[in-house]
C-alpha cells in the first residue's frame, strides 16, 4: 500500500534543514530532475537492464522524489520498494503510484530517512540519486551511508544503486566571463566596489564550461565506493595533476563527476564533464585570484580540500592550493584559493 505512517516532523530540525527539505517541495525542481535524460535515462538503464538483479527483492529508495526510481524498480520486477522522502512531495508521489496501479508494490513513507521505520528489517537494494552541484553540495550522501548501514543486507550481497563516483578536476581559459564576473567589480559606475571582488572570488558558480576552454587533460581526483566509503572520508585533501594541453592561460579550475552502476550486466556510466552531453548538474567553476601562464606539456600541481562547513553541514568549504613547475620568474608559480559553497 502507499500508505505508511509519517514520521518526524519539521519542528526539530534546524532552519537550514527545514529550508532544504522545502526545496524539493514544488514540483519544479523535480521536474528539472525528470528532464535531465542523461540522468533519468542513465538509473533506467541500470534499473531496466538488469531484471535479474531486481526480481523479487526488497528495495529501498532513498529519498525518493516523485517516486520515479521507486516505479522503475518495480517494473523491473521487484517484489517491494520502499520509497522514503521528507518533503511533501510524497504526497504526490503517493498519487503517481496510484494512478499508475504500483500502490500494492511502493510503500512511501514521509520523513527523514534516519528516522522512519521501514516495514522491512533489511532490504536487497538500495537505489538512490543524491548527487549535488561538485557531486558533494547538499552532503545527502551520508543520508545513503546511513540507510546502506541500517538496512542494507549484512551478509555482503546487498546492491547499491549507483556505487561509485569521481571527482574530476581541469584548468580552462574563461577571461571574457571572468572580467565579467570578477573584474566588474573593480570599477561599478566609477566607485571601487573590491569589497564585493573578494565575496564574488569564493563563490564556485555552477556553469555549462565549452569543451574548447578546457586547457588541461582531466584529472580525477577522488573515486568513492559507495559500498566502503565512511561519511568522514567525505571531508578530504587529495593531490592532483593538471597535465597542460595547449599554451594559454587558466583563469579557473573547474570540477565536475562520473557515475556509475556496476552491478549492472553491462555497466552504465554518465558523465558532468564539460566533454558530453548537458546535465542539469552542469560543472563547478572556481575563479583563480590570479591568471597563470601555461605552456603545453607542463604540468599544474596542487590539491583539492573539502569538507562540509560547520554551521551548516550542507555547505561546503573548498580549498584549492596550486604550484606550477615553472622556473621562469615573471610567471605566478603558486596561489592558495578558498571557498565556500552554499
Ligand atoms: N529520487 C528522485 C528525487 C531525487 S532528489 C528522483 O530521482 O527524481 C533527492 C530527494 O531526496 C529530495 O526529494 C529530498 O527531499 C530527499 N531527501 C534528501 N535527504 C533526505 C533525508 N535525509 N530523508 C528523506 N528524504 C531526503
Amino acid at each position: 500500500m502507499a500508505t505508511g505512517q509519517d514520521a518526524s516532523s519539521a519542528e526539530n530540525m534546524p532552519h537550514s534543514e527545514v529550508h532544504y527539505f522545502n526545496s524539493y517541495n514544488h514540483h519544479g525542481i523535480h521536474e528539472e530532475m525528470l528532464k535531465d535524460e542523461v540522468r533519468t535515462k542513465s538509473y533506467r538503464d541500470a534499473i531496466y537492464n538488469n531484471p535479474h538483479i531486481f526480481k523479487d527483492k526488497v528495495v529501498l529508495d532513498v529519498g525518493c522524489g516523485t517516486s520515479i526510481l521507486s516505479m522503475f524498480a518495480v517494473k523491473a520486477g521487484a517484489k517491494h520498494v520502499i520509497g522514503v522522502d521528507m518533503s511533501t512531495i510524497i504526497l504526490k508521489a503517493r498519487e503517481i503510484v496510484e494512478a499508475n496501479g504500483m500502490s500494492d508494490k511502493i510503500t512511501l513513507l514521509q520523513g527523514k530517512m534516519e528516522e522512519v521505520q521501514l516495514p522491512f528489517p533489511e532490504v536487497d537494494i538500495i537505489i538512490s540519486e543524491w548527487m549535488g552541484y561538485f557531486l558533494l553540495y547538499e552532503s545527502m550522501l551520508d543520508t545513503v551511508l546511513w540507510a546502506r548501514d541500517r538496512y542494507l543486507r549484512k551478509d555482503g550481497k546487498g546492491l547499491i544503486f549507483p556505487d561509485k563516483a569521481t571527482i574530476f578536476m581541469a584548468g580552462i581559459e574563461d577571461g571574457e566571463y571572468k572580467d565579467e564576473k570578477i573584474g566588474f567589480w573593480d570599477n561599478v559606475y566609477g566607485f571601487d566596489y573590491t569589497p564585493l571582488k573578494m565575496t564574488a572570488l569564493t563563490e564556485p558558480l555552477v556553469d555549462s564550461v565549452e569543451l574548447k576552454a578546457v586547457v588541461s587533460d582531466p584529472c580525477a581526483v577522488m573515486t568513492i565506493d559507495l559500498y566502503t566509503v565512511k561519511p568522514e572520508d567525505l571531508a578530504f585533501n587529495l593531490p592532483f595533476n593538471l597535465s597542460i594541453r595547449r599554451t594559454d592561460y587558466i583563469h579557473a579550475m573547474i570540477a565536475w563527476f562520473d557515475i556509475e552502476f556496476s552491478a549492472c550486466h553491462k555497466p552504465v556510466r554518465f558523465s558532468t564533464g564539460p566533454h558530453t552531453k548537458y546535465t542539469h548538474w552542469k560543472q563547478t567553476v572556481f575563479y583563480l585570484a590570479d591568471v597563470l601562464t601555461v605552456e603545453a606539456g607542463e604540468t599544474v600541481k596542487g590539491r583539492l580540500s573539502c569538507k562540509p562547513n560547520q554551521n551548516n553541514r550542507r555547505d561546503l568549504d573548498i580549498e584549492i592550493d596550486y604550484k606550477m613547475d615553472t622556473q621562469d620568474p615573471g610567471r605566478i608559480a603558486e596561489g592558495h584559493c578558498e571557498y565556500k559553497m552554499c
